[in-house]
């Protein structure tokens, strides 16, 4: 095969006429798609409307692998996160990811009955059942739905897993299978994977229309014109409806539901937790609508609380209210009562798309041959994404995509070497081969200027801020950016050749600064605006 510059494309390059398959959406659930069939066929368009990938929902979630205990029995989100929870060490390989099982803990605390049974249950009954029911049942439930490695552990095993942990706890399940990744590495690693595989990736490119003639899809239409195709997968988040709509293919609504989550200092709450950790509660309604969340490090080594649940009209509502801190504090630190509560540094929320059935939504269309819905991805859908995956290929194979896998598919999607995460004597290599890495733009995170301008080069390129900050973490750290913001956007200028003025923190209509100024010393320099420039990490 001749080796052809792949690299996304952006407004000023030409669309391409025609594709295979289409895919909608550049999320987790897009990318592991896209990246998959191009194991298949490298005849594969991914169009996203934003000028990155995992700009959506895939951005702001919990990074949760999950096992599949929390979901209900018999649906289809169950069934794809038990199993694509086990398909996770195959899907990241060759993607240069990390991907950490490192377990959850989840306790039973007399919160866990409800408030009802604490009034008037008598004592002896509520310690029988939390002690010695719940933790069976729950282990007995995760069996049946196919889990592996769970366990029941007694408090003194709890205390020393846990020592912060509340001393309410009466017993506990420890979920080995249960798993930590980066959720937007690991969607930019698909996305690379996918375009190093001949998949074309369509950023800052809107979906506005789907040509279907005699009940059979023929073309994506966007704002910058036409892309034939006789297979659309639609991956739009909670958009999906829409989507599904545009080519008469819906019948379902896709409500936002919001979560919003703290994160906190490493420095300050690195000894806090080793694990996850999370609370079993009888609360009915509440359990329908998430799993529940809880107290979680990411793989950076930073705590996160959280997340809420609560219903928005916006499906781009990703404000926080103080009453959402409040509710995440009054249900969460409850875990961890010594926890330093000022040590938080930033919060984000996110928007699920959830469906009326609560389900994930995935098959092909009945109405409009060539267009497949997988739609409904609340979560787990970060979790299952290997699993869904897989169901999608079957469905594509199916509608005429090859079973035969391509001979020249490249198995391994190269990592870029970020400076701070490399040994001493790697460093020395590093910053012989670029001096560029001599210069720490990100105090925090000892981000260097080379880190940086590798970001902006690579073939899924940063083009704005919050793009640098998912690659490298430059702004992620302590001071959010207060350091480092304007280097990095002096480096995006530069490397990209457009105007200071022109940075935006995530594309089109976010611009980071309102004019050029006058310094008293008479240089031009630039204000920062800073509104929605602090939503999430
Ligand atoms: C607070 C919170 C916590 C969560 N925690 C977890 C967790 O720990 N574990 C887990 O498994 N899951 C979790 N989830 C769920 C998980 O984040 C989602 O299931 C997953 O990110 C959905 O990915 P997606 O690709 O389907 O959607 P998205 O990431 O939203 O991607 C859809 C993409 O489609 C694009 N798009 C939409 N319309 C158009 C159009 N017309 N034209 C072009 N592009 C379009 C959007 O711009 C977007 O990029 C959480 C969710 C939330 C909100």
């Amino acid at each position: 095969m001749v080796e052809r510059d792949f690299r996304a494309s952006y407004e000023q390059d030409g669309l391409p006429p025609r594709a295979g398959v289409v895919v909608v959406g550049a999320g987790i659930t897009g990318c592991s798609i896209a990246r998959e069939l191009t194991r298949y066929t490298h005849d594969v368009v991914i169009v996203e409307k934003a000028s990155d990938v995992a700009e959506g929902t895939s951005k702001a979630n919990n990074a949760e692998v999950h096992s599949g205990i929390g979901e209900k029995s018999g649906t289809l989100k169950q069934r794809l996160n038990v199993r694509g929870n086990l398909l996770y060490d195959e899907f990241v390989k060759g993607l240069n990811v990390d991907f950490r099982r490192q377990g959850l803990l989840i306790l039973v605390t007399p919160r866990t009955l409800h408030e009802i049974s604490r009034k008037y249950m008598p004592a002896f009954l509520q310690r029988l059942i939390t002690t010695r029911l719940i933790p069976r049942l729950i282990v007995k439930s995760g069996n049946k739905k196919g889990i592996p490695w769970l366990r029941i552990v007694d408090t003194e095993e709890i205390y020393r897993m846990e020592p912060n942990i509340t001393r309410d706890a009466v017993a506990g399940v420890h979920d080995r299978t249960y798993g930590l990744v980066s959720p937007y590495k690991l969607t930019i690693a698909l996305a690379e994977h996918a375009v190093l595989n001949g998949a074309t990736l369509l950023l800052g490119t809107t979906v506005t229309g789907i040509r279907v003639e005699d009940g059979q899809v023929k073309a994506v239409e966007t704002h910058r014109g036409e892309i034939e195709t006789g297979i659309v997968v639609n991956a739009a988040g909670v958009y999906a409806d829409e989507v599904a709509d545009m080519a008469g293919a819906g019948g379902f609504k896709i409500r936002g539901r919001k979560g919003a989550t703290l994160i906190f200092d490493r420095e300050a709450t690195r000894e806090y937790v080793r694990g996850s950790v999370s609370e079993f509660r009888l609360t009915g309604r509440r359990k329908a609508r998430s799993k529940g969340g809880g107290v979680m490090p990411t793989l950076e080594g930073n705590l996160q609380l959280g997340p809420t649940a609560l219903e928005v009209d916006d499906k781009e509502d990703t404000s926080i209210s103080a009453e959402e801190i409040n509710e995440i504090f009054e249900r969460f630190h409850y875990l961890l009562p010594d926890f330093p509560r000022e040590s938080v540094i930033s919060m984000f929320s996110g928007v699920r798309a959830a469906s009326d059935s609560e389900d994930f939504i995935i098959e092909a269309s009945d109405k409009v041959k060539g267009f497949v819905n997988v739609a409904g991805m609340q979560s787990p859908g970060l979790a299952s994404a290997p699993a869904v995956a897989e169901m999608v290929m079957q469905i594509l194979h199916d509608l005429g995509v090859p079973r035969v896998k391509r001979a020249y598919y490249k198995n391994t999607r190269p990592a870029p070497k970020i400076f701070a995460d490399c040994d001493r004597n790697e460093q020395e290599r590093l910053l012989q081969e670029d001096p560029g890495h001599g210069h720490i733009v990100c105090r925090c995170e000892q981000v260097t200027e080379a880190d940086v301008v590798n970001a902006i080069h690579r073939i899924v390129p940063a083009t704005t801020m919050d793009a640098v900050k998912r690659r490298t973490r430059a702004g992620m750290g302590r001071c959010q950016g207060g350091f480092c913001t304007p280097r990095v956007s002096e480096i995006l200028a530069r490397e990209l050749g457009i105007k200071r003025i022109d940075v935006t923190k995530k594309g089109p209509g976010s611009n980071l600064f309102v004019g050029e100024a006058k310094s008293p010393a008479e240089k031009p320099v630039i204000a920062t605006g800073c509104e929605g420039c602090r939503d999430d990490t």
